[in-house]
């Protein structure tokens, strides 16, 4: 309950920061699309209006030209400089702010467009927006000129950019509109992505706040065990210890056991996080199986079970040897632990699919068909009890595992047809 409420609350400040990420993206996007939209249309009025005003200055008896005939057209620049634009209109401002040339611009027009509006000198030579009646959209040039008797005078350049206007309206809205849509999407999408991604990362989370526990668990009993025994001997320090020999041996044996625990956890967790590289040589299989075979028949022999070789690959892999003995130890260990008397033990090797094949099988215990795929998973024993009392801790397997996969091989277990088990490792050639 509280590890899935962490994991909602990582997922909310996922969201939320995609949520801020996303909304930046697109206004940033918005912004700069709809400047350069801005930009590429009133570029021509701005150039008209700059020629227009070059050209008042230049030549002011030309005009402004509104009627004036075009029989031939000549080249677009050209024309530009010869007959201005007639969509511009040229306001005259007073010093005082009155429009001075209401003839020139037309009563009836002033009257319906003009008469509120009011000379705004905060952009001068600035080509700039503006808006009559907050209806009627201008692009205007302002600057100042002198008349006939020396006075200060203003002329304001406008031109019409309505229709510029509603295409960027129409854009801006268009902009904001897909913006909502893809940020609405793109928090679908990474709705749907984190809990795709958290599936594996809670899985691992959940496999390792167990594998702690677990580890914690199996380190707690034997310290306990010890302490008790220590703890005996010293309520009496008279005693010899020939009358304690059976507390003092078993505190030994759980320390080697304490000892074998540690460095099997060491193992996996430097496994876990990719620490260890092998050391891979050239190996003849056949021969130094036999090598680590040979103690095993001894102890075979003493404890009156079987034990048999067949080795028959005749070849060379490239193996870790340190972990290649570790790997038969575990079987062999494992092998002999899970038989009782007249039982018999085996290892056999030969070569399939250009796979090297190496076969430890057992006619003891065996294990149930439904627990066999459990048997790699850490801690994992079949019969706690017995595995206890013979010392496994149920790490074996999944060294065993863990180590195969490292020589890039596969590990599988069968049941054997009248009894026991059987671990069959293939190794690459
Ligand atoms: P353990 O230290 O308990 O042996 P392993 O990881 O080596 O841990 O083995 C996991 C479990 O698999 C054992 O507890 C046992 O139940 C089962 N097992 C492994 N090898 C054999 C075998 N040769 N015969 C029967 N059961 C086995």
């Amino acid at each position: 309950m509280f590890k899935k409420t962490i994991f909602r609350k990582q997922q909310l400040k996922f969201m939320i920061f995609n949520l801020i990420a996303f909304t930046v993206i697109f206004t940033i996007f918005g912004v700069i699309i709809i400047g350069q939209v801005q930009q590429t249309l009133y570029s021509k009025s701005d150039k008209e209006l700059l020629s227009f005003k070059e050209m008042m200055i230049d030549h002011p008896s030309r005009l402004p030209v509104p009627n004036e005939k075009m029989d031939r057209l000549p080249p677009y620049a050209e024309r530009q400089k010869e007959h201005p634009n007639p969509r511009i209109i040229v306001l005259k401002w007073s010093k005082e702010g009155i429009i001075i040339n209401q003839n020139e611009i037309g009563s009836s027009f002033y009257e319906s467009f003009l008469q509120d509006y009011t000379l705004d000198k905060t952009n001068i030579d600035i080509i700039t927006n503006t808006a009559i009646h907050n209806l009627y959209h201008f692009r205007y040039l302002l600057f100042e000129t002198t008349d006939a008797n020396g006075d200060r005078t203003y002329i304001q350049l406008m031109i019409n950019t309505d229709a510029e206007q509603t295409i960027i309206d129409n854009f801006e809205r268009l902009i904001i509109i897909c913006s909502i849509i893809f940020i609405i999407l793109s928090i679908t999408a990474s709705y749907i992505l984190s809990r795709k991604m958290m599936g594996p990362i809670i899985h691992s989370w959940n496999k390792q706040a167990e594998f702690v526990e677990n580890a914690s668990h199996e380190l707690r009993t034997p310290l306990t065990i010890i302490q008790n025994k220590l703890e005996l001997l010293l309520t009496e320090p008279q005693e010899k210890i020939i009358n304690k020999f059976e507390n003092i041996a078993l505190s030994l044996s759980e320390t080697r056991r304490l000892s074998k625990l540690t460095s099997d956890l060491l193992t996996l967790a430097r496994a876990d996080s990719a620490e260890t590289q092998l050391a891979k040589q050239m190996i003849d299989a056949d021969h130094f199986i036999q090598g680590v075979c040979a103690p095993y028949m001894e102890i075979a022999e003493s404890q009156d079970k079987h034990f048999w070789l067949n080795l028959n690959c005749k070849v060379t892999i490239e193996a870790d040897e340190v972990r290649l003995h570790q790997l038969l130890v575990i079987l062999l260990d494992n092998a002999l632990k899970y038989t009782g008397d007249d039982d018999s033990i085996g290892v056999k090797t030969y070569v399939e699919d250009h796979k090297v094949i190496l076969e430890v099988s057992d006619t003891g215990i065996g294990i149930k068909e439904e627990n066999m795929k459990y048997i790699f998973d850490r801690f994992y024993r079949e019969d706690k009890a017995r595995s206890r009392e013979t010392g496994g801790i149920g790490l074996g397997l999944s060294i065993a595992q863990w180590i195969v996969a490292q020589h890039n091989g596969a590990i599988a277990v069968f049941q054997n047809k009248h009894k026991g088990t059987t671990f069959k490792v293939k190794l690459p050639k």
